[in-house]
């Protein structure tokens, strides 16, 4: 990190879209660099829902979330893209020689003579409870999302929150965790009315404590390991739940953050592009994926696929201008062996 890199192609967002987009991109021999903020690839297949199914991607009746993933990233492996994960791009500005330059939180500066902008609902991240020194303990004792649920294996969980994320997680851990306790504000939950009522059942049977209505107060804990949550009713009454692991489910905000700043058109807080090339407003800048929106635009993995396929060649099409690309199929332009 600190790097200077240069390279034909730089991709925004490593979800399931940008990690094809690398394989379409090889398919032209373009080279690729890819950042994204999080620690892992997948976007909101890895972060979101690894373990739920998908059934909607052409040829696999069912696949899993987090297996998907490994196979796009299988798939685009032979074409040696560049990885640059934990680091937010930040600033995107023209540089000489009709290249883009790239810069992440990191300070890694990446040119390119094409970007794709490939970051699904922008920086996603989930709206943290406003406690003193949260920050030390997530990670480690408070996550925001649950990747692992065998994690939770025996540990006193409190889960935070109404909605049908904080009622699914209580009735799933409830089977693995030694103790649940869910906090909420209120005793009504925005959840599902089937998931609440089997949530109600489990508190008559005294697997889940319900905690109502009382809010997230302060916490409890040496160097990121949670001993207790503290909660308080609007009264003034407070509450000390012995804890190991502490679930804020208070919804994600999601905000383009950075790519706002650099001079897209945008409708919606959605990048326009044009969809016969995925070119954004500025040249040599393309979108692909849930980020993106045209008349007729449908949020799926497989559609944003498709845009990665015409973003790659958009893309070759800026790059090598006096090479026209002549179309071939994947068989017979040969995929180099992983
Ligand atoms: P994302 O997956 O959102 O990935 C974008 C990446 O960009 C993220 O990793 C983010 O961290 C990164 N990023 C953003 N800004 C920056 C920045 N400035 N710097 C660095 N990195 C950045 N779709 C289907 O087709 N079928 C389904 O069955 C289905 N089920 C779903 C179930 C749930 C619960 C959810 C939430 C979504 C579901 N979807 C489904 C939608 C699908 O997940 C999205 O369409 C898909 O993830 C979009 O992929 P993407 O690569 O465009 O964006």
């Amino acid at each position: 990190n600190g790097h200077m890199h240069q390279t034909d192609v730089v991709i925004v967002g490593a979800g399931p879209v940008g990690l094809f987009a690398v394989f379409e991109c090889g398919m032209v021999r373009l080279r690729c660099h890819v950042v994204d903020v999080l620690e892992d690839v997948g976007g909101q297949c890895t972060a979101l829902y690894p373990e739920k199914p998908i059934y909607d991607i052409p040829g696999f009746p069912r696949v899993e979330a987090a297996e998907l993933i490994v196979r796009l990233k299988a798939q685009a492996a032979p074409f040696q893209p560049v990885y640059h994960l934990g680091q937010q791009v930040q600033s995107l500005e023209p540089a000489t020689g009709g290249f883009w330059q790239l810069t992440t939180s990191k300070g890694t500066v990446i040119q390119a003579r094409a970007v794709i902008v490939a970051a699904g609902v922008g920086a996603f991240g989930p709206n943290r409870p406003p406690l003193d020194g949260i920050e030390a303990f997530e990670g480690k004792s408070v996550f925001y999302y649950v990747t692992q649920r065998e994690s939770f294996r025996g540990k006193r969980v409190v889960i935070a929150g109404g909605g049908d994320t904080a009622v699914d997680w209580a009735l799933s851990l409830a089977e693995v965790a030694a103790r649940v306790s869910v906090v909420h504000r209120r005793d009504r939950f925005r959840a599902a009315p089937e998931s609440e009522s089997r949530l109600k059942a489990l508190v008559a049977a005294g697997k889940i404590d319900l905690v109502v209505p009382y809010q997230l107060q302060s916490l409890d804990g040496v160097d990121g390991r949670l001993m207790a949550v503290n909660v308080a009713t609007l009264d003034g009454v407070e509450k000390k739940i012995p804890a190991d692991i502490l679930l804020p489910f208070f919804g994600l905000s999601m905000s383009l953050g950075p790519i706002a700043e650099w001079g897209l058109a945008l409708e919606r807080n959605q990048i326009s592009i044009d969809p016969a090339t995925a070119a954004t407003n500025r040249p040599g800048l393309f979108a692909v994926g849930d980020v993106v929106t045209y008349p007729g635009k449908l949020k799926l993995i497989l559609t944003g696929f498709a845009e990665a396929a015409v973003a790659a060649r958009s893309a070759y099409g800026l790059i090598h201008p006096e090479q026209p690309l002549h179309f071939e199929y994947s068989t017979t332009s040969g995929v180099p062996a992983a």
